[in-house]
C-alpha cells in the first residue's frame, strides 16, 4: 500500500462537504450517478462501471503515464461537465469536480514510487485561461499535491504559444503542434508529477516533461484522469 495521505484527503472532503452545505447534516450524501444513499461522489457500483485504463505505451521524456480510467462512457460525461460548467448558478455544481478529483486521486495511487517532490499542471495559454476562467489541470494538480504532500507549482510551466486544438491530428502532427509551446518559469528539481485531465497520444505531456527535465526535473511522471484508447478514435477538445 502506498503511503498517500488518504486520511487527510477524507478529512478535506468532509470539510468541503461541510462548507458546501449544512444540509449534509440532515440529508445524507448520495451517489451523483445513481442516487444511492451514503455514497459520495460515486457509489462503488458506479465507480466500477467506469472502464479502467488499459493503455501503457511509453511516452518520450516521461518515466510513466498513469490514468485512472479509459476515456469512454460516463467518464467522458463527467470530464465534460467538469471542464465546461454551464454559466450562472448551475455552473457552481461541485459534483463533477468531486468526481474527477476522486479519479485523479485514484490515478495518483497507481503511480510508481517515489512520491513526487513537486506537482505541476499542464498549463493553458493565457488567452484560453481568460476565456475559460480556470485551468482544469490546475484543479486536479491541487488535489494530487494534497494527496501526496508535495509542493504544488501551479505556474511552473507557461504555455507561450496558443496551439490549435489537437483534435483530428495524428501522432506526428500533434508532436509538431506542441513543439516549443511551453517554457518553464521556475527550477523544478527532484521527482515531478505532471497533471492533466485527458491523455491522448501524450504529445503535450511529453513536450512539458522535456521542458521540466531541462529545468532540473530528475524524473517526470504524468498523472491523468482518463486516457483515450487507440480503439476509440476520438479526442477531447481543450
Ligand atoms: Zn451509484
Amino acid at each position: 500500500m502506498r503511503l498517500l495521505r488518504k486520511p487527510v484527503r477524507q478529512f478535506h472532503d468532509l470539510a468541503i462537504r461541510g462548507a458546501t452545505g449544512l444540509l449534509d447534516l440532515v440529508v445524507p450524501p448520495r451517489c451523483a450517478s445513481c442516487g444511492a444513499w451514503l455514497a459520495h461522489p460515486l457509489c462503488a457500483v458506479c465507480r466500477e462501471r467506469l472502464e479502467p485504463d488499459g493503455e501503457d505505451a511509453a511516452i518520450p521524456h516521461l518515466e510513466a503515464c498513469v490514468a485512472a480510467v479509459a476515456y469512454t462512457g460516463d467518464a467522458v460525461d463527467w470530464l465534460h461537465r467538469f471542464k465546461y460548467p454551464p454559466p450562472g448558478l448551475a455552473g457552481l455544481d461541485g459534483v463533477p469536480t468531486s468526481v474527477v478529483r476522486d479519479l485523479v486521486a485514484d490515478a495518483a495511487h497507481l503511480a510508481p514510487e517515489p512520491l513526487p517532490d513537486r506537482v505541476v499542471p499542464v498549463p493553458l495559454h493565457r488567452l484560453r485561461l481568460r476565456a475559460r476562467g480556470f485551468n482544469p489541470a490546475a484543479v486536479l494538480a491541487r488535489q494530487v499535491a494534497r494527496e501526496t504532500g508535495a509542493i504544488l507549482l501551479p505556474l511552473a510551466l507557461v504555455r507561450t504559444r496558443d496551439t490549435p486544438t489537437q483534435t483530428g491530428l495524428d501522432r506526428r502532427a500533434r508532436r509538431l503542434n506542441v513543439a516549443g509551446a511551453f517554457q518553464a518559469a521556475s527550477h523544478t528539481p527532484g521527482t515531478v508529477w505532471l497533471v492533466d485531465d485527458v491523455v491522448t497520444t501524450g504529445a503535450t505531456l511529453s513536450e512539458c516533461a522535456r521542458v521540466l527535465r531541462r529545468r532540473g526535473a530528475h524524473r517526470v511522471v504524468a498523472i491523468c484522469v482518463a486516457r483515450t484508447s487507440r480503439r476509440l478514435d476520438y479526442a477531447p477538445r481543450r
